[in-house]
């Protein structure tokens, strides 16, 4: 199991207020090296977690399935659309259409695989979003994402460390 997947809630509670204060100060003037740098901290983040030992983002959360995704999944699995939404889908308050069950209904829990990788949600192709150009715009997104994914939590960690904001709210240039 990933290292910091136990306590991974209270490690992200621990520095919520704090990441909220990171990024919003960084807002008011985004480093031209910003995305470069988050880019650089998934690859080598990425290149030592395997998502097979955690599968905590397919456990507790659901992708949104876009017409797309359903029609592409729905024909892999030999289902009709209708028939594939109404066994595993449902509209969520924001009127996207998610799963109706966390853990995921296409998670093998034994080893943390996806049964329709090769066709599986957009969504779930881009999680956790970290290597996504413009990535100042889902902070919000992503200090949520430090409490599910232990990845994104040890993202924005280096990335405080990488890029950090002084108290005068001048950012220090170190990337
Ligand atoms: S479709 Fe696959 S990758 Fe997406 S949440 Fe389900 S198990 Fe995970
Ligand atoms: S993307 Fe994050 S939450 Fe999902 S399996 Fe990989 S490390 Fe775990």
């Amino acid at each position: 199991m990933d290292k910091d997947l136990e306590n991974l809630e209270k490690l992200a509670k621990d520095v919520e207020k704090e990441n909220k204060k990171y990024f919003a100060t960084i807002k008011k003037r985004v480093p031209k090296n910003f995305d470069v740098v988050v880019q650089d901290l998934h690859d080598k983040e990425f290149a030592k977690t395997d998502c097979l030992d955690c599968g905590n983002c397919c456990k507790t959360t659901s992708p949104i399935f876009t017409d797309k995704d359903t029609e592409r999944i729905a024909k892999h699995l030999r289902m009709k659309v209708r028939d594939f939404e109404s066994q595993y889908l449902e509209r969520d308050q924001d009127d996207f259409m998610v799963l109706k069950t966390a853990p995921c209904s296409f998670l093998d829990e034994r080893d943390n695989s996806c049964f329709i990788y090769d066709v599986r949600p957009k969504a779930c192709s881009e999680y956790p979003h970290t290597n996504r150009k413009k990535f100042i715009q889902i902070s919000d997104l992503t200090i949520a994402n430090t409490a599910i994914c232990p990845a994104t939590y040890r993202i924005v960690e280096e990335l405080k460390k990488r890029l950090p904001v002084h108290s005068n709210e001048k950012i220090k240039r170190l990337g």
